[in-house]
This record gives structure tokens, C-alpha cells and sequence, in this order.
């Protein structure tokens, strides 16, 4: 099964990914993670992805396309994949499509598109700080850890991400409504995306996530039609 988490930077696109990936017995397959992890191994996919994170840009389509790519080919992909952060392009989207359908004979069987208004969005994205343990997010004001700045299960110090910091974020959430919102129209037109409302409580958008994709695997919602 592969799924698509579409969402701006902030909607909950990460959070929503982990406890679904879980629920679904899918891998959890996300761009920034997988590029975070090539900076923090100092390797030269990390070192061209950088400078483009850092001012809130995006990668190049090829270097993104070709990582991805190479990922849903691993074992941990073997029963599919829930793409967090990819597609954010349109020739990203075609790209996977002629993958999914010339390497693996698939398809995407759904896009859940997470919304969440842009204030909020912003207030999420600045006031997010997060440990360099195990990846937990906390918010300053709607999520702080116990112990200020340290996290409630590691007690490492929290750190927030370069960008994450406000002119960045602004950026970021610029370019999501430039290059990515158009997929948004590219997957109604195909019958693929779902709506969800992702400013209620977590467990209350996983259940809802949940609903339309259908706990029980394979059995999928009707989506919206353009
Ligand atoms: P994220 O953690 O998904 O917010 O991604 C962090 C940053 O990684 C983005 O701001 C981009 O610079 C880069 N990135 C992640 N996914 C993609 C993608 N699909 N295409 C281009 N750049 C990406």
C-alpha cells in the first residue's frame, strides 16, 4: 500500500506519520528525515541538501526523486510506504508515479491531505523545539516538556531546527503554496485526496486519518472528486 501525507510544513504531517505507519504495518518514509540523516552522516546527498533546507527551499526535484527512489526499494519498503514530505512538486509526483508503476507494478492508493490554517501554522512552526534523541516535538506554549528545554524521556537538551527559526518558517510555508499546494488540485483531479481538519487534537486526526483509510487494510474510503 502507498500512501501520501500532503500538508504544509507544520500541519502534523510527521506526528500523524509515526502512529500511522505503526497502525498500518507500513514504513514511514520521509524526505527531511532521510536528508537529516545524510547531514548528520556528513555524506554528499547531505552536503547539496543543506544549504537549500537552511533557507527553507527545496531540493532539487532529481536529488529528491533519486533518494526516494532508491529508499522504496529497500527491504523496509517491501509491504509499501507512507510518503511524508514527498511528493512536493508536481514532476516529483509524476516521477513516483512512473516508479510506482514501472518498478513495483503499483499505485498510490490514496492522498490524505492534513489542513491547517497558515497563522497556525506558523505559530507551530516557530514555537517548535525538538530532541536530538528520539525525534519527539514540543511547543513552547501548546506542548512545553516538564523540565524547561529538556525532553520529558531522554532529558537532552531540545534544540530547534535552523529551519524552524520565523523568517525561515515564513519561507518555507512560501514556498509550500507556490510548488506544492498545486499537487493538491493534481490529486482531487484524480480522485485520490482526502480532506482532513488538522487543527483538532492529535489522536482526534489520527482517527480520522484512521477512518478513511481504514484500520482494516485495503479498505479505503471514497475521496473527494474534483
Ligand atoms: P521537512 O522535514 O519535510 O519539513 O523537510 C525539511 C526540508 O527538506 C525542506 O524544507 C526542504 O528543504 C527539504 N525537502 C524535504 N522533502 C523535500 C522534497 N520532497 N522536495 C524538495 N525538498 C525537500
Amino acid at each position: 500500500m502507498y500512501l501520501i501525507l500532503l500538508g504544509a510544513p507544520g500541519a502534523g504531517k510527521g506526528t500523524q506519520a509515526k502512529l500511522l505507519s505503526e497502525e498500518l504495518g507500513i514504513a514511514h518514509v520521509s524526505s527531511g528525515d532521510l536528508f537529516r540523516e545524510n547531514i548528520k552522516n556528513g555524506t554528499s546527498l547531505g552536503l547539496e541538501a543543506k544549504g537549500y533546507m537552511d533557507r527553507g527551499e527545496l531540493v532539487p526535484d532529481a536529488t529528491v526523486i533519486g533518494m526516494i527512489i532508491a529508499h522504496l526499494e529497500t527491504e523496509a519498503c517491501a509491504k509499501g510506504a507512507l510518503l511524508d514530505g514527498f511528493p512536493r512538486t508536481i514532476p516529483q509526483a509524476d516521477a513516483l508515479d512512473t516508479a510506482l508503476h514501472s518498478s513495483f507494478s503499483d499505485s498510490i492508493q490514496k492522498v490524505i491531505y492534513i489542513k491547517v490554517e497558515t497563522e497556525e501554522l506558523l505559530n507551530r512552526l516557530s514555537g517548535r523545539w525538538i530532541c536530538p534523541v528520539c525525534s519527539t516535538p514540543y511547543h513552547e506554549v501548546k506542548n512545553p516538556p516538564k523540565v524547561d528545554h529538556l525532553c520529558d524521556n531522554e532529558g537532552a537538551a531540545l534544540y530547534q531546527r535552523e529551519d524552524d527559526k520565523r523568517s525561515t518558517a515564513e519561507n518555507r510555508l512560501q514556498v509550500y503554496f507556490n510548488q506544492t499546494m498545486p499537487l493538491i488540485e493534481y490529486y482531487l483531479k484524480r480522485g485520490l485526496l482526502i480532506e482532513i481538519n488538522g487543527q483538532q487534537k492529535v489522536e482526534k486526526v489520527n482517527q480520522d486519518i484512521l477512518a478513511v483509510t481504514g484500520s482494516n487494510r485495503g479498505e479505503l474510503s471514497e475521496p473527494l472528486v474534483a
